[in-house]
């Protein structure tokens, strides 16, 4: 474990420097080295010259092959979608897990995957008046994309020996959900370890249903763009918070293999409580194991994972979770936790 690993590392806003002060104290604390590249992409100094700045960004991450990305405000542009556009990032992976702590209408346990086409559907497309009666958007279904996301949600779902859900309404939006669902079949037959997985279809409005009733059944869904939007959220309200949870943006080479992953929390950059120590690093410590484990440093992953979640459970956590605890301690906390889950796995 005495690997060097580099990570590009993208700084913003807000609770943005409490934020990446619990990522580099807990990286620190973990085996291995973790070596960082930073890319400041706070406001003050996007104000002065984005358009260098992203390109850095986008050249370190080339490089690096993962980012780590703090929030950023938007305010003359989005980050994300600039980042997202210079990178190519054509997959968005969300996972959504229960959070051990947190009171939710769903009482079972959940540990469902989120794989989404990030771009195309009709979100390229706001629309256009036709005449003064009526508007029309164009929806856009792209092969190589689908490939990408079925390839990577495949290979998620054989990893973590789970199911895999294609979702969509092909029966119909026959010919662009259809070209969808064929693409998914055909990636399912052409790559050799799909066949470790079990796939089926589900109509989306039946899987909404069915993911309120039961969504325990599911373990990785795989949907196009606008889909993929409404899912994550209610699934996220499933587990109790839409706060908590962390994504990773993927760019794809020719063969389909992922060439950038750009991991983040999904919350904002809660300027009402920056720099009071009260920011909680749950989603961006989640964004980090996710990382870690995508740089295929299963152990860390697995101990700061489970770290995290020994400490919610055990009532450490941050005011806005009713704990008693600032960034900083809790931060602590979970670095003593992951410890102990290290040293019980050094020990099997
Ligand atoms: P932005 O414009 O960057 O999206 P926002 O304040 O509109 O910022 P969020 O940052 O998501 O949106 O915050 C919404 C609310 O949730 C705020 O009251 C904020 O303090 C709280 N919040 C968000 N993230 C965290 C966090 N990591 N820890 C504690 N509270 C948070």
């Amino acid at each position: 474990m005495s690997e060097r690993r580099e990570i590009t590392e993208l700084l913003g806003d807000g609770i943005a420097e409490e934020l990446r002060q619990s990522v580099r104290a807990v990286a620190e604390s973990l085996p291995g080295e973790h070596a960082f590249d930073t890319v400041d992409l706070a406001y003050e100094n996007r104000r002065k010259g984005a358009r260098l700045l992203y390109d850095q960004a986008a050249a370190s991450m080339r490089r690096t092959g993962v980012g780590i990305k703090y929030p950023t405000a938007t305010i003359d542009e989005s980050p994300n979608a600039v980042l997202r556009k210079l990178l190519k990032f054509s997959v968005i992976h969300r996972p959504v897990t229960t959070i051990p702590g947190l009171r939710t209408m769903f009482t079972g346990k959940l540990d469902l995957d989120i794989v989404r086409v990030a771009t195309g559907g009709t979100y390229d497309d706001p629309g256009q008046m036709i005449g003064d009666y009526a508007a029309a958007s164009l929806r856009v279904v792209d092969r190589k994309t689908c490939e990408q996301a079925a390839h990577y949600a495949f290979s998620i779902a054989a990893r973590d020996r789970k199911s895999l859900t294609s979702s969509s309404k092909y029966t119909i939006q026959r010919v662009t959900d259809g070209l969808f669902e064929d693409i998914v079949d055909e990636v399912a037959k052409e790559i050799a370890f799909a066949g470790q997985v079990e796939h089926r279809r589900e109509l989306f409005d039946a899987l909404l249903a069915k993911l309120v009733m039961a969504p325990e059944r599911f373990q990785v869904i795989l949907v196009l763009n606008e889909y993929g939007d409404f899912l994550s959220d209610l699934a996220s309200g499933l587990i109790g918070s839409l706060g908590l949870g962390a994504s990773v943006s993927l760019a794809f080479n020719e063969r389909g293999r992922v060439t950038v992953a750009m991991f983040d929390a999904i919350h904002g950059t809660a300027p009402d409580i920056a720099g009071q120590d009260k920011a909680n690093p749950t989603a961006i410590l989640r964004a980090f194991a996710m990382l870690l484990a995508h740089l295929g440093d299963s152990r860390n992953a697995n101990a700061l994972r489970r770290g995290l979640f020994d400490c919610l459970d055990a009532g450490e956590a941050t005011p806005d979770l009713g704990g008693k605890l600032g960034t900083k301690a809790f931060t602590g906390a979970v670095i003593g936790r992951t410890a102990e889950r290290l040293k019980e796995k050094a020990k099997t």
